[in-house]
């Protein structure tokens, strides 16, 4: 019996007609007509490849969702592995087309060429006959890149059922590093509402919306801090009427992103608790933690230098690094469980022009997930 590299290198040709399959499906996120085409494909591909259980996770508003499920071990035990087959692309957006090794296309690299990976890992396994103690979700959604808030819940809970989450979303460019961390991140709306009076006639009865905005916005800015990873965004900012008018209203978008939990709630308090500085002005501020930051753990570590042992066995190079953007990665991190993220293809263009997947890359990548899940199926 070949091992699984072996196995995984002969059908190279194979993987590059799953990758194209579902790249070619296309399927923007707020599609779901489309969407729930490509969800098809997939189901398809899952059961000629693996076969098994499919579940269809039906959804009214955005594309249908898929539980995959490899083995037949105990549920409080499982290995969870997560993706979505949606992507930031509208139909006919961006071309499919192959140059040597590489596949440019919509999804290719966030995260179809993930999919195929995770596929063909599965299929690999089963081919090789390994089966352990332990079985294998693996659940995709269709929202991801609009903010997972149709699949959030039933990340969680998966999350919650399993021991360890991998995540084949994109690796980073471009050397394939896979992600040990990623930032975890809140985003709220300051308001401010003031007195509006005649800037000319009686400037000291009315109080500024935006003089009071830009206190806040200062003294907000003071959590920012460098060395912890903490950082502030003030994205967008608008108020006031005219120029001679004192402004009855200003309001500010605040992005915040935070590498340690520890962090999280303690920032997230000082940005919500805002006494006005200015008399006669009122803030109000809404929002908070949207996701919690994904840590690099010992139990992380640990999955880390598994897959350095696996890849070194493969004379394959493979370093870690950290992502300051977000993924369903921080949702499975956020309910405690060790979650390694960016185990997807070599490749670059992430949401640009120029997304693209290493097709040679595909075998060794599938190699690595498939030796990690085998690892870890006792
Ligand atoms: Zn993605």
């Amino acid at each position: 019996m070949p091992d699984i590299i072996t196995y995984l290198k002969n059908h190279q040709k194979d993987m590059e007609e799953t990758l194209l399959k579902l790249v070619e499906a296309e399927s923007p996120s707020k599609n779901k007509a489309l969407t729930d085409r490509c969800g098809e494909v997939l189901h398809g591909i899952f059961d000629e490849l693996v076969g098994g259980s499919g579940e269809m996770i039906e959804k009214e508003s955005v594309g249908n969702q898929y539980r995959f499920t490899y083995g037949n071990g105990d549920e409080t035990e499982q290995l969870l592995i997560i993706g979505h087959y949606d992507t930031v692309w509208d139909q006919g957006a961006l071309s499919i087309r192959r140059e040597g090794d590489v596949l440019y296309g919509p999804g290719t690299f966030d995260m179809k060429g993930g999919l195929t990976i995770t596929l063909w890992a599965l299929h690999t396994l089963k081919a090789l006959n390994v089966f352990g103690n332990r079985k294998v979700v693996f659940l995709v959604t269709s929202d991801e890149e609009i903010g997972s808030s149709h699949s959030r819940a039933l990340i969680e809970e998966e999350a919650k059922r399993s021991s360890l989450v991998f995540v084949p979303e994109s690796s980073i460019s471009p050397n394939g590093a896979v992600k040990t961390s990623r930032k975890g991140i809140g985003i709220f709306k300051l308001k401010v509402y003031g007195k509006s009076v005649h800037a000319g006639i009686n400037p000291w009865d009315g109080a500024s919306a935006i003089d009071e905005l830009a206190l806040q916005i200062a003294d907000i800015k003071k959590l920012d801090d460098r060395e912890k990873g903490i950082s502030i965004n003030i994205g967008t900012i608008s108020g006031g009427s005219r120029t001679n008018v004192v402004a009855a209203y200003a309001e500010a978008d605040i992005d915040l992103r935070f590498l340690k939990r520890e962090h999280a709630e303690a920032t997230t308090e000082a940005v919500l608790n805002r006494p006005a500085f200015i008399e006669g002005t009122t803030v109000e501020i809404e929002g908070g933690i949207n996701r919690y930051p994904m840590e690099e753990t010992e139990a992380v570590l640990n999955l880390y230098s598994q897959l350095t042992e696996i890849a070194a066995g493969l004379d394959y190079p493979l370093a870690k690094g950290s992502s300051g953007g977000a993924s369903d990665g921080n949702l499975t991190a956020g309910v405690g469980i060790p979650t390694i993220d960016g185990l997807g293809p070599i490749g670059d263009g992430a949401h640009a022009d120029n997304e693209h997947v290493v097709l040679t890359d595909l075998p060794y990548r599938a190699a690595l997930l498939a030796e990690l899940i085998k690892r870890n199926l006792e």
